[in-house]
């Protein structure tokens, strides 16, 4: 089948790679000309694993390319993915100026019937807007649907050949059968296809992102409660994930959640909620315990120096997970804006994401090449992304270049009872 992808960020390149693999025509469309020239020049704007390598192979055999050119990319395709940025508007609602403008954009290039999918993250109701845009400029027919993307960077290739499910909102037959035509290679282990209408379709992806900032709020308000009275939440979270009808996913303690999506997606759900006057006093609370966790490890380390004035610290992570270089919103940027605001100097190592962190940060903070180069002279070390290669580091090699042994552990990736046997002075989050 032909297609196209208009946007090519985390979701549009992963998306538009994996369609290309399965032997779709892939043209993947952006309307950034440095993006497109690179990968045109067989570089990928974006870490994720194993991507560099499918793009290559995709292009090499013909089935991947990418332009500025919306109308060629659309061109003869039958479907065309909606894969632009949905970011947070001023009240918390998600601005839909770029979906708005591509199907637009869509709608004047399309030649004959056309699948349009949205595929970014969108309020209920903007399948409605989509149709309605791009039919004041075509006299073309076409379907809109509403496909939300659940993959997860880090995994996204993962994710996308073999997905949990696949969510479809469409009005009609010939719509569902394409998008059913299009997934068939990625759920031949019986992972379903759900079919259903796109208002219900929009709010799934929605409801999924609030369940599991849900589940990352509710025990980050555990593990404060843990601190409280003398409990230690990693036994409380094996006794809770053991339960069947709780499971163990998202059930880690952090310095909270962050990212391109959680965050811009609860405040988007409570605002379409205000909008027809329902008040989500859960996710609001959900929001709230994020807020103060993120702030939790800076306050911690004020209680133990006192001051953080002239203080130097090392961070270890940046991007706001493991695996990605993706900065938004991510929990280092108010841990090193907490720290640098408080008169503390930060130097911070992170596999790949410290390019990304540059245009956070520039250049109030030093870049270490190396883990170890974040070390050096430090009054403390802040843990803020659980990359693996942090998990089992030479702590004698730690502890001769600090110039106090001190550790501010934001996702527990340390054992307490070893930190301190090797000398540390370790905080954690919720544990004993
Ligand atoms: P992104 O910012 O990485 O990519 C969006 C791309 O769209 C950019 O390259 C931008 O230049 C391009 N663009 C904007 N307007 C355009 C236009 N008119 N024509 C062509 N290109 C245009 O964003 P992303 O992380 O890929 O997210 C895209 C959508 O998918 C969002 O709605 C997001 O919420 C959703 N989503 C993201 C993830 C994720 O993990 N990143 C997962 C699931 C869903």
């Amino acid at each position: 089948m032909r297609i196209a992808i208009i946007g090519s960020g985390y979701v549009g390149l992963v998306a538009g790679t994996c369609f290309a693999d399965s032997g779709n025509d892939v043209a993947c469309v952006d309307i950034d000309e440095r993006k497109i020239r690179m990968l045109q020049d067989g570089q990928v704007p974006i870490y994720e694993p194993g991507l560099e390598e499918l793009i290559r192979k995709n292009v090499k055999e013909k089935r991947l390319t990418f332009t500025t050119n919306l109308a060629e990319g659309v061109a003869n395709a039958q479907a065309v993915f909606i894969a632009v940025g949905t970011p947070e508007g001023e009240s918390g609602e998600a601005d839909l100026q770029y979906v708005i403008a591509a199907a637009q954009a869509v709608g004047r290039a399309i030649k004959q019937y056309t699948v349009v999918v949205d595929k970014s993250t969108v309020p209920v109701g903007t399948a409605d807007k989509v149709r309605e845009a791009i039919a004041k400029v075509t006299s073309v027919e076409f379907d809109v649907v509403s496909n939300p993307e659940f993959l997860k960077e880090g995994a996204a290739l993962d994710d996308f050949f073999k997905p949990d499910r696949v969510v479809i909102g469409a009005d009609t037959e010939r719509a569902r059968n394409i998008m059913g035509e299009l997934y068939a290679p990625f759920v031949r282990t019986e992972n379903p296809i759900l079919f259903m209408d796109t208002r219900s379709a929009e709010l799934t992806k929605y409801a999924a992102n609030a369940m599991l900032a849900t589940r990352i709020s509710f025990m980050n308000d555990v593990s404060a409660l843990c601190e409280k009275v003398g409990a230690d939440v990693d036994f409380v979270r094996k006794g809770l994930g053991a339960d069947k009808r709780i499971g163990y996913p998202f059930l880690f303690p952090g310095v909270g959640y962050g990212g391109s999506c959680f965050p811009k997606d609860v405040k988007a759900l409570v605002t379409t909620a205000r909008e027809y006057g329902l008040e989500l006093d859960l996710l609001r609370a959900v929001e709230r315990t994020n807020e103060r966790q993120k702030k939790l490890l800076v306050n911690k380390a004020v209680k133990h120096y006192g001051t953080l004035e002239g203080k130097k610290f090392g961070v270890w992570g940046l991007a706001f997970k493991p695996k990605t270089d993706d900065m938004r919103e991510a929990p280092s940027i108010e841990v090193i804006e907490g720290l640098i605001g408080k008169g503390a100097q930060v130097i911070a190592h992170d596999p790949v994401a410290s390019h990304a962190a540059k245009r956070v940060f520039g250049d109030r903070i030093r870049y270490a090449e190396l883990p170890y180069d974040a070390l050096e002279g430090v009054d403390g070390l802040f843990v803020v992304t659980e990359w693996n290669e942090f998990r089992h580091p030479d702590f004698a090699r730690m502890k001769s270049l600090m110039k106090s042994p001190v550790v501010f552990d934001g996702r527990n990736i340390f054992q307490p009872a070893r930190m301190r046997e090797q000398g540390f002075t370790y905080f954690g989050i919720g544990r004993r």
